[in-house]
């Protein structure tokens, strides 16, 4: 079986987390510093909080930009469900921009139209969150001159887009947003099993997330700014926060991880190229990729020329995992699940994802995966296609 997305674990992985293991801090140790700064470093951003997951680290994130209760956010329809849950959390609503139809990002067209829209009925975004789809970055430059003229922050959701660059810098530099958000879930660029970071350039920001992550508690005296420090117990409750915490065993497997960040990327670009030259026979569009940008490749999503392809999607995808190859879909819309639908939100809602939702395949890409295996792959794809 080949499967869409896989973790690369190799011994020194192994070592770095049975050293922690051995050692007297399982969690609250110095590894969560030292992949913080790693991620921080490798970025260019000046500070980095590591959580539990990237959906932790997005519901912080909000919370310490101000969101809440009135307030309304918007993201894209074609992501994980985290990119928008993150505000309901908060109490604040959630709309959808469509994609833009050639990188499946948010349209920086349609952002404009919807924002020039909601200027004159009061319904502006406090929080727009761009997701970096499949590893390509966002229109960045235009988003965030779009936040200066209506005055919306930015959280870029870069779960897939570690190590990934735009007009030749980092993503999670922040030059454009207050914050970005990164995800080790195992199928992600690298792994702490679980896990995330939120990483931003200001300080206070930081500092609120740094509460949140761990029960709005500080030990830090200047911060007890309601009453002085109570003499025997050195901490105080200040904010309600949450158990958000990544372990020191995540921490050093992260860290270990980020050695062969760009050594996976460079993988995943290897074979996503040899995935163009091999698909181009073939009824199926392959990723268009922006000369400004250069992925993290996370996803490599085709779309089945459905007027030319013999077969729709479903029989595509079922034929691929009677193979034995796990294709996947990234995503439903997220304004079609049952939970989103019960808001009010309906079938059609966003042409573009729609059009997209009805001819995507998230073929298999990892760096263990082998020339043979994507030759099987893609035999497997022309024998399904009849072509
Ligand atoms: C994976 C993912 C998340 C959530 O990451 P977790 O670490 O699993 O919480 C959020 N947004 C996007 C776009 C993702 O792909």
């Amino acid at each position: 079986m080949i499967s869409y997305g896989r973790q690369d674990i190799n011994q020194v992985d192994i070592d770095m987390v049975v050293g922690v293991l051995r050692s007297d801090f399982l969690t609250q140790g110095p590894a969560v510093p030292a992949f913080e700064d790693a991620v921080a470093s490798y970025c260019g951003a000046r500070h980095a909080v590591a959580v539990n997951s990237a959906t932790s680290a997005l519901h912080i994130a909000c919370l310490a930009l101000g969101v809440g209760k009135g307030d309304i956010v918007w993201t894209t329809p074609i992501t994980f469900v985290a990119s928008a849950n993150c505000a309901l959390y908060c109490g604040a609503t959630v709309d959808f921009v469509d994609i833009d139809p050639g990188t499946y990002n948010m349209s920086l067209e349609r952002l404009a139209e919807k924002l020039a829209i909601a200027e004159t009925v009061g319904t502006l975004p406090k929080l727009v969150i761009p997701v970096h789809l499949c590893g390509q970055p966002c229109d960045m430059a235009g988003i965030y001159a779009l936040s200066q003229q209506y005055g919306f922050k930015i959280i870029e959701d870069a779960s897939h887009a570690i190590g990934g660059r735009y007009k030749d810098e980092p993503i999670g530099n922040c030059r454009y947003s207050a914050i970005t958000v990164f995800s080790f879930h195992p199928v992600k660029i690298i792994t702490t099993g679980e896990g995330g970071m939120a990483v931003t350039n200001d300080g206070s920001i930081a500092k609120h997330m740094r509460l949140l992550r761990s029960h709005g508690i500080t030990s830090n005296a200047a911060e007890m700014n309601c009453r002085p420090p109570d003499e025997i117990w050195n901490y105080q409750q200040i904010d309600l926060g949450f158990n958000y915490r990544m372990t020191d065993i995540q921490a050093a497997l992260g860290l270990s991880q980020m050695q062969r960040l760009d050594e996976f990327v460079t993988r995943r670009h290897a074979i996503a190229k040899r995935y163009d030259q091999m698909l181009s026979s073939l009824p199926v569009l392959t990723p268009f990729q922006h000369t400004d940008s250069y992925s993290g490749y996370h996803l490599y999503v085709i779309r089945l020329k459905l007027g030319q392809a013999k077969k729709m999607q479903r029989p595509v995808y079922d034929g691929l995992h009677a193979a034995g190859i796990l294709v996947n879909l990234h995503y439903i819309p997220v304004y079609r699940q049952p939970y989103y639908e019960r808001m009010g939100f309906r079938v059609g809602y966003c042409a573009q994802a729609e059009q997209y939702y009805s001819e995507a395949i998230s073929m298999p890409i990892y760096p263990g995966l082998t020339e043979a295996q994507q030759g099987q792959v893609v035999f497997a794809l022309r024998e399904v296609l009849g072509s």
